[in-house]
């Protein structure tokens, strides 16, 4: 079995350090892929520091996996050695259930195989993610990148931040005429702004963080609102078609419920390691709103957001990293300081 290099957390308190793993040996429908860039998404730290109390340690986080393949094996058909590839959230599924066959495995009725945390197939073990120099994944889990070579750091989030946006964004047909709005100016809702401006909508910034505005501008918000400031909120009210709200912690919902016009609907990314307030009644039944929610993306659909971001020129916002400052990059997450997404080069992983 290959080794390879990695870092992981051990425990909820601990930093993450380096660690060996053990990759599998390529069976014939399996693709191994040398890492190059790994995304940093806030779901990383929610496993690292076992916020979702479902984290099995030792834990290599990490699933926005941009890479080379390396070896491909024997009835594998669609890669190639030398091809650049990504690799999203998931690694598996049944294959056999009817969200599989409809291209949604990330609603496999009997678990999808998470990118880390597991558990595989068959076997049940844990699975290690990206922050590694290796991994090896069955082709069916892989998706092509039609990327210019030096836009790969920048591509890597598209493969969670990107489709987690992309995917309830199509669902709910945002297009031209419509206003949309995005709740936070993270990982996400840094890709939730690109993606639905490139979709045509009228878009709406909403953020607790004043001074990302003229960058919220910048990235294609035709609005920004600070969500902290009671005016700027009521002057919206009533008046979105839809909005996506990505923030990664306990809130009130409401604030954001009365802005939805009739029939509107707002649907929940982000996931807080406790419950949001419970939202009012009355404001779901007086304009029939909905709140929903929405789970990363199909396979499919991840390679149809990669197409459609290399076409319309989109690729993430980012500020690359080494390895070894994973914990400083969490630590500034935490303050919403990403501008917008922490990258990690893998070659310092090697060094
Ligand atoms: P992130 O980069 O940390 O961005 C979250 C943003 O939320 C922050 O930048 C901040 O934006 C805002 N925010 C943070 N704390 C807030 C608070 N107390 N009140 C209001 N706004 C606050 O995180 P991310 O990587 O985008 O992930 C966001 C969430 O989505 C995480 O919980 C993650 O686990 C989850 N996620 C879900 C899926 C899915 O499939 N549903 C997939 C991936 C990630 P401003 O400074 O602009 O306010
Ligand atoms: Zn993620």
């Amino acid at each position: 079995m290959p080794h390879a290099l990695a870092y992981s957390a051990k425990s909820p308190t601990a930093p993450l350090t380096s660690f060996s793993i053990e990759r599998r040996s390529p069976g014939q429908l399996d693709v191994a892929i040398e890492i190059l860039f790994c995304g940093v998404c806030h779901s990383d730290l929610h496993t690292a520091r076992n916020e979702w109390e479902n984290t099995i340690y030792p834990s290599v986080p990490g699933h926005e996996i941009v890479g080379r393949v390396t070896a491909v094996g024997d009835l594998v058909s669609k890669f190639k050695v030398g091809d650049i590839v990504g690799v999203g959230c998931m690694v598996d599924s049944c294959q056999h259930c009817k969200p599989c066959a409809d291209g949604l495995e990330q609603y496999c009725e009997n678990g999808f195989t998470g990118t880390y945390n597991g558990p595989e197939q068959g076997t049940g073990a844990n699975t290690y993610g990206g922050y590694s120099s290796h991994i090896v994944v069955r082709e069916s889990f892989i998706l092509r990148v039609s990327h210019a070579e030096n836009d790969l750091a920048a591509v890597a989030p598209l493969l969670c931040a990107g489709i987690t946006t992309y995917s309830p964004l199509r669902q709910w047909k945002v297009g031209p005429g419509q206003k949309v709005g995005i709740v936070g100016l993270g990982g996400l809702g840094h890709m939730g702004v690109k993606i639905a401006a490139a979709l045509g909508a009228h878009v709406v910034l909403f953020t607790t963080s004043a001074n990302k505005r003229a960058d919220a501008l910048r990235l294609g918000a035709k609005e920004v609102v600070v969500s902290k400031n009671a005016e700027e909120m009521a002057a919206h009210a009533g008046s979105f078609d839809f909005i996506l709200n990505t923030v990664a912690a306990p809130h009130n919902l409401d604030a954001f419920l009365v802005l939805l016009k009739l029939d509107g609907t707002m649907t929940l990314v982000g996931a807080p390691a406790s419950p949001h307030p419970s939202p009012g009644v009355f404001n779901l039944i007086m304009k029939r709103r909905r709140l929903a929610g929405s789970l990363i993306g199909g396979i499919r659909e991840t390679q149809e957001m990669l197409d459609f971001c290399a076409q319309h020129g989109i690729v993430s916002d980012i500020e690359s990293i080494r390895m070894d400052e994973i914990e400083t990059a969490y630590e500034r997450m935490l303050k919403s300081d990403v501008k917008y997404r922490f990258v990690v080069d893998m070659a310092t992983l090697k060094n």
